[in-house]
């Protein structure tokens, strides 16, 4: 089998502890069942979220030292603004403390109550931040991305055709158009050039903005490359300038891919817009050459968006997911295909059939997991999203009930892989045995974080 070789050595390591089988059940009874509420020193394999969780490399840490911790015109902030001008092509940078506080800016200075803002799929908070504005958050993904039996290789990709249909419809109030990149809701999927492509024309052609929810745009970068014909002799970084040069801006999450634990920032062509979102961010974040971050944090940026482009590392990234994807698929456990950038998604619905819906299969797996194990995994299903219809008292459940397991980049080695995989494989072979769970305490909103439960 193919398996990809960490393109590093390790010069510093973080030891890591399993607690006993017992120690185990203890705190998840504790934690109401709630891998969200288990304290991290109770984890041995931590797969719950790739943000903010990557290990930087010597050369950002050594860009850490380096930070220029001026108040104003900090020396660190021109290395991070040229850095993201280079890949980007968008003269106005903006630094955030992280992606959601660049969402909250950007539509909070523009949208204005009862707008709509299109989307291949809005990621939570991005669509929270939509809808605080009193506005609507359109998903208009391809059918292919919940159909899973299909192997299209660009599941993240937008519904250009109903998007033209939304458009002609009036664009009165419809201040931009987002895309997400990779589409991190709907499996890590790519988005293909064809499509940014076809999603700029369309857009651009009802003289709308088109802004790039960038997070993953390295891995998106990598998968084109590998997927489409046409790029296989460009660089990571020709490809990415390509993808934004079709946008008029973006946002991005620097916890993603350029590999930092803290920090964000927007990027955009209009300098209006930018002049009248640096007003709100004197306000919120700090003045326009630091945002919400220390200068440290703009070096380790600047130099992790040079660490993302390299091949070799997005080689190995997305071939460490692959790789535990197919140690998964080959033993027959149930997962998304293809496999995204920055997880494996296991079907819970199809791996406990005889768990339904209503007593939550996706928890399950992910408590049974941790118990197996030690494994913190994350569900995206019914606690998810389920809701109940107000006037009937009857609950509606999602299409997908999965479990994500989000591998932090370069943090955790292919043995590391292999052992996950031991242990789900395991859960497998007893399957039958599991029950499902009932909720005790439900809190409403955003439940996942703090909801309890009881085994059934
Ligand atoms: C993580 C993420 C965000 C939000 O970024 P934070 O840094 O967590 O605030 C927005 N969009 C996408 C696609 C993300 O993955």
């Amino acid at each position: 089998m193919y398996e990809p070789i960490e393109p590093f050595k390790i010069k510093s390591v973080e030891p890591i502890r399993r607690i006993s089988a017992e120690e185990r059940r203890q705190a998840l009874e504790r934690a109401g069942y709630n891998v969200f509420l288990v304290p991290a020193d109770e984890i041995y394999i931590d797969l719950l979220t790739d943000s903010g969780t990557s290990a930087m490399s010597d050369y950002q840490w050594a860009g850490i030292m380096m930070g220029d911790e001026s108040y104003a015109g900090s020396v660190s902030f021109r290395h991070f603004r040229e850095q993201i001008q280079r890949i980007t092509g968008y003269d106005e940078v903006i630094p955030t403390h992280q992606g959601r506080a660049a969402e909250h800016l950007l539509f909070s200075t523009i949208l204005k109550k009862g707008d709509r803002v299109p989307s291949n799929t809005h990621f939570d908070t991005t669509r929270a931040n939509v809808e605080t504005c009193g506005c609507e958050a359109l998903d208009l993904q391809i059918p292919e991305a919940t159909d899973l039996s299909s192997r299209y290789p660009f599941k993240g990709n937008m519904d250009v055709a109903k998007l033209e249909q939304l458009l002609q419809q009036g664009t009165d109030n419809i201040p931009l158009v987002m895309l997400t990149v990779t589409n991190n809701s709907m499996g890590g999927h790519p988005v293909s050039m064809a499509n940014i492509r076809a999603v700029s024309e369309v857009v651009h052609r009802y003289n709308l903005p088109l802004f790039l929810d960038a997070c993953r745009f390295a891995e998106n970068a990598f998968f084109i490359k590998r997927r489409e014909p046409g790029f296989e002799n460009k660089s990571i970084e020709q490809i990415a300038h390509e993808m934004f040069s079709y946008a008029d801006g973006c946002t991005m999450s620097a916890k993603k891919d350029a590999l930092v634990n803290i920090g964000g920032f927007l990027a955009m062509n209009n300098k209006d817009w930018a002049d009248r979102l640096r007003q709100s961010l004197i306000l919120i974040e700090g003045f326009p050459t630091y945002g919400g971050l220390a200068g440290r944090d703009l070096e380790a940026i600047a130099r992790g968006l040079e660490d993302v482009l390299h091949e070799d590392y997005l080689e190995f990234r997305t071939g460490q997911v692959a790789f535990l994807g197919k140690l998964l698929t080959d033993a027959g456990v149930p997962v998304i295909q293809p496999f995204g950038g920055h997880a494996v998604y296991v079907d819970a619905k199809t791996f406990l059939a005889h768990i339904p819906p209503s007593q939550f299969p996706g928890q399950v797996f992910v408590c049974e997991l941790y118990l197996e194990a030690g494994i913190r995994s994350v569900e995206i299903g019914s606690v998810m999203f389920a809701h109940q219809d107000k006037q009937t008292g009857e609950w509606h459940y999602p299409e997908l009930e999965l479990v994500r397991l989000a591998i932090p980049r370069r943090v955790y080695t292919n043995s590391h892989m292999r052992f996950i995989s031991e242990a789900i494989i395991s859960l497998y072979q007893r399957r039958q045995s599991l029950k499902g769970l009932k909720i005790v305490y439900d809190p409403g909103v955003l439940r996942h974080f703090t909801a309890r439960f009881e085994p059934r």
